[in-house]
């Protein structure tokens, strides 16, 4: 018999869950509120980060596992989604030091330089500080790789119902009910990745974290080098050394180089989005004029994306009967989407227990005289 599993929310997380679940033999449906390609999450868009370059380990390996899983989509699909340009990270020596040492004990390599010789390589980019450069890291092509996934998912088995809201999970011995707004859906198992949506939904069944969900508003500028072919890796500038402002993160795009301050947005009820800030916009506009000079400061085309923010920034994925739930990304988990899917697909396939890292069970306060974890 196969396993059949609904997966409400058809963004990156759920689309890689709907991919890996049917590729591994379950029935899948996969359901979203609303179209396809919609920009009300926060998976829509031109680009994302891939990078391997975190400071704890299990970052690390999860983002080489992905590579593997973004590498055999493009292989299904025949569709490019993942560019590798590199990435640099630079600002504040402190931060940069533990990247390097995770990615050395992962044999990834990387190495530093020094700012005027950054400079000479990526003229685009100001550094005052040492850069940590390493070449397995890039963009990936965000509103590609979610219909690239689906398609994966589809050519499965998995159906992909859009334009249908979930409206409740009632799950009992027999298996799990999915209310929606066109009708009754049953299961075996559910998977919740429902993004700034998923509180609502689990709430009932297992004790999800609270989640800041905020509105982000990155802008793509326009290069100043058209036509020159400078060179745009990825790039994340630390609070630090010079710099005192929030942290930046930078890429090139087919929209122009896109530029955001990570997690600084406000916090807001993801049903009722509010008009771009000029405020933050300015503040944004004056890092590019100081420190991104191969962009022209004057372009600024503001986007708005949410975040799910959990209290330690790590994400949510984990199993409680017959409830899975993978949110919580905390603006980071784009990347990660085909690893993501795994994760899930052990979880509802195989029992496998959570990867610590993703519990539910770290945020339950410890009794006293306890250690957490
Ligand atoms: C500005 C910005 C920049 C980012 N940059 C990067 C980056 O460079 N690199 C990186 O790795 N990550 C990045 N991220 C983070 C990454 O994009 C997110 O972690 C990821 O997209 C989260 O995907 P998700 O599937 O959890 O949520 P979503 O994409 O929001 O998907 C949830 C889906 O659930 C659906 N849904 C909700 N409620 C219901 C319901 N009741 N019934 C049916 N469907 C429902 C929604 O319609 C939505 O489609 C960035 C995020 C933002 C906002």
């Amino acid at each position: 018999m196969r396993t059949r599993v609904v997966v409400v929310g058809a963004g990156v997380a759920g689309s890689a869950a709907a991919w890996r679940l049917a590729e591994r033999g379950a029935e899948v449906v996969l359901v979203d509120r609303f179209g396809a390609g919609h920009d009300k999450g926060a998976s829509h868009g031109s680009s994302r980060i891939y990078r391997h370059a975190y400071s704890n380990v299990h970052y690390v390996r999860l983002a080489a596992q992905a590579l593997r899983g973004w590498e055999t989509l493009q292989d299904l699909g025949g569709e490019r989604v993942l560019e590798l340009t590199g990435a640099v990270d630079h600002g504040d020596p402190d931060a940069l030091q533990p990247l390097a040492d995770a990615l050395d004990s992962e044999s990834v390599p990387s190495h530093f330089l020094d700012p005027a010789e950054a400079g000479k390589r990526w003229p685009g980019l100001r550094f005052d500080t040492q850069v940590l450069w390493h070449a397995a890291a890039g963009r990936v092509h965000a509103d590609r790789a979610v219909a690239t996934l689906q398609a994966a998912a589809t050519n499965r088995g998995a159906q992909v119902q859009r334009e249908r809201r979930v409206l409740s999970i009632e799950t009992d011995p027999t298996g799990v009910r999915v209310r929606t707004d066109g009708g009754l859906l049953e299961a075996d198992q559910v998977v919740v990745a429902a993004g700034a949506w998923t509180s609502a939904l689990v709430g009932p069944h297992l004790d999800y974290p609270p989640i800041r969900t905020t509105q982000e508003q990155p802008a793509h500028f326009a290069r100043v080098d058209r036509g020159r072919g400078t060179e745009w890796p990825s790039f994340i500038h630390h609070p630090g050394a010079g710099y005192r402002g929030p942290g930046i993160y930078g890429l090139d795009s087919p929209d122009g180089v896109k530029v955001g301050e990570h997690g600084t947005g406000p916090e807001i009820d993801p049903d009722v989005r509010t008009a771009a800030d000029p405020a933050l916009l300015d503040r944004l506009v004056d890092h590019v004029r100081h420190w991104i000079p191969g962009v022209d400061s004057r372009t600024a085309r503001p986007v708005s994306c949410l975040y799910s923010t959990t209290p330690d920034h790590d994400f949510v994925i984990d199993r409680v009967g017959q409830v899975t739930v993978a949110g919580g990304f905390s603006g980071h988990g784009f990347k990660f989407g085909p690893a993501l899917g795994d994760l899930v697909a052990e979880l509802v396939l195989d029992s496998k227990p959570a990867n610590p890292l993703f519990a539910l069970n770290r945020f339950r306060v410890p009794a006293r005289g306890t250690t957490r974890r």
